[in-house]
């Protein structure tokens, strides 16, 4: 069965596996598009231009709010994100539904500009597990995780303006409850 061509956000603190299931629902439905955000971060090594994100500088990113070019934007973790507004709109022309793996800041911002987007946040079972977890991934600095433990706590209080909440206890259970919704009209 084919999902609806539908604009979902997908939220949550970093480290809960929003990536892990946003792939695993696209692994089962390959209409699923999922956006490439715009960052001034630098890449993580494996990570590939064009498709985990556009890495771009300071300017380039600039040059892009001021010309339009962003759904919504945000700061995140000290690094600016963006959605590329033609990206989505494509998407949804063609007939396919199109993932934002976005921040809570940048979900708000849709809710606003696009209010027929669906809002999903991703919660751990405990922030115990999220801590475990950032740490296990071993992507980022002591201070990095920290950081983002921090902000996580800020994001969680925002679960509740979100349409739907489904807590990551087991991926292949959670990404099946993310398909199920995308499923519904
Ligand atoms: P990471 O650096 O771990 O890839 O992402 C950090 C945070 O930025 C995550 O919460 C991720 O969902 C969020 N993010 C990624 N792309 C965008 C975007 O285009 N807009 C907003 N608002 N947040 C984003």
């Amino acid at each position: 069965m084919s999902l609806p061509p539908r604009l979902v956000v997908v939220s949550g603190p970093s480290g809960v596996g929003k990536g892990t299931l946003v792939n695993k629902v696209i692994a089962s439905h390959p209409e699923v598009v999922h956006s490439v955000s715009c960052t001034t971060r630098a890449p993580r090594p494996g990570e590939i231009d064009g498709a985990d994100y556009r890495f771009v500088d300071d300017e380039t990113f600039r040059g892009l709010v001021s010309s339009g070019a962003l759904l919504e934007w945000a700061r995140v973790h000290g690094a600016h994100y963006g959605t590329p507004e033609a990206q989505v709109d494509e998407a949804l022309a063609a007939g396919h539904p199109i993932i934002l793996e976005i921040d809570v800041q940048g979900g708000i911002a849709i809710r606003e500009k696009r209010p027929d987007a669906l809002l999903i946040f991703i919660e751990p079972p405990t922030m115990e597990e999220l801590a475990r977890r950032l740490m296990g991934r071993g992507t980022e600095t002591e201070a990095e995780v920290a950081r983002r433990l921090m902000n996580a706590v800020g994001e969680m209080e925002m679960a509740p303006l979100y349409d739907v909440r489904i807590v990551n206890d087991d991926a292949d259970r959670a990404a099946t409850e993310l398909a199920c919704e995308m499923a519904k009209a």
